[in-house]
């Protein structure tokens, strides 16, 4: 392939006279596996939020509440698995390397990501890049807030999940709540507890914990104040970003810090009781 007239095989329409994918769309590729790292300690962060419900809290259709968060995330791992495990087999079989990585979604990633030349030499490309990058976009999707509801923690009553609707900044809309089960009644304000003791393990950015914060906490916590603390070593990074996957230690001098929600709420306590 070495004809200027050919295109990358994806709805890009880009020439790509040396590759079945263009530069451009190879790097988008790329840049989504080395995400999947990340993306899978957020999934994990995420479920394990969930699991915090009691048993039998999960809503059924029958009591019209929405589908459980918990399905979407397994759900979402489940199509990325699938679909990582059989293109890392068939570009190790066209290339004729081994396939020498464990079986789970994280290796087959970072597989993949080592092989991205052979990727768009593969006559295969353009479904391997539209079914990659949906199922990474799913895990994504299954992380990513805000969501059109906020999740308020089981009801006392019943056991049901209890959901607000939120504005567009995924903040709580209602004062007021009501399960939808048994009809109990909830002061918003009052669930804080429960919300902030089930968000105060994740991890996450200075920008996501400034947006999460009032709908747990109650307060605007701004993003620079979260980040003058970092700044000043008040509050410790738990792990770094580095190219789009979370390390313990840090890599480089622009990777993105992640702290613990709980660390940033307890500066916040702190500077009010003072
Ligand atoms: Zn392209
Ligand atoms: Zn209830």
């Amino acid at each position: 392939m070495t004809d200027p007239a050919l295109r990358c095989v994806t709805s890009c329409g880009r020439p790509s006279p040396d590759a079945f994918l263009c530069p451009r769309c190879t790097r988008l590729l790329l840049i989504d596996l080395l995400r999947v790292p990340w993306l899978m300690d957020q999934l994990t962060l995420t479920m394990a939020r969930l699991d915090r419900v009691p048993a039998g809290a999960g809503a059924g259709p029958e009591s019209g509440t929405p589908l459980p968060l918990r399905l979407t995330t397994i759900q979402a791992a489940s199509t990325l698995r699938y679909t990582l495990q059989p293109w890392a087999r068939t570009i190790a079989e066209q290339r004729g390397v081994p396939l020498e990585c464990r079986d789970t979604v994280v290796a087959l990633a970072q597989w993949l990501a080592g092989h991205i030349d052979s990727v768009r030499q593969s006559d295969e490309a353009a479904q391997l890049y539209d079914e990659v990058r949906y199922a990474i976009a799913q895990v994504t999707r299954a992380i990513d807030h805000p969501p059109s509801l906020f999740y308020a923690g089981p009801c006392d009553h019943c056991g049901s999940d209890l959901y607000c609707g939120t504005d567009d900044r995924g903040h709580p809309k209602a004062a007021y709540l009501t399960c939808r089960s048994c009809g109990e009644r909830y002061e918003f304000a009052k669930r804080r507890a429960w919300l902030l003791a089930a968000a105060e393990d994740r991890l996450a950015t200075a920008t996501e914990i400034a947006q999460a914060v009032p709908g747990i906490y109650g307060r605007q916590i701004s993003v620079n104040t979260i980040r003058s603390w970092i700044a000043r070593g008040r509050l410790l990074p738990r792990a770094w970003v580095h190219h789009g996957v979370a390390y313990a230690q840090r890599q480089a001098d622009n990777d993105r810090p992640l702290c613990r929600v709980g660390d940033v709420i307890d500066l916040a306590q702190q500077r009010e009781a003072s």
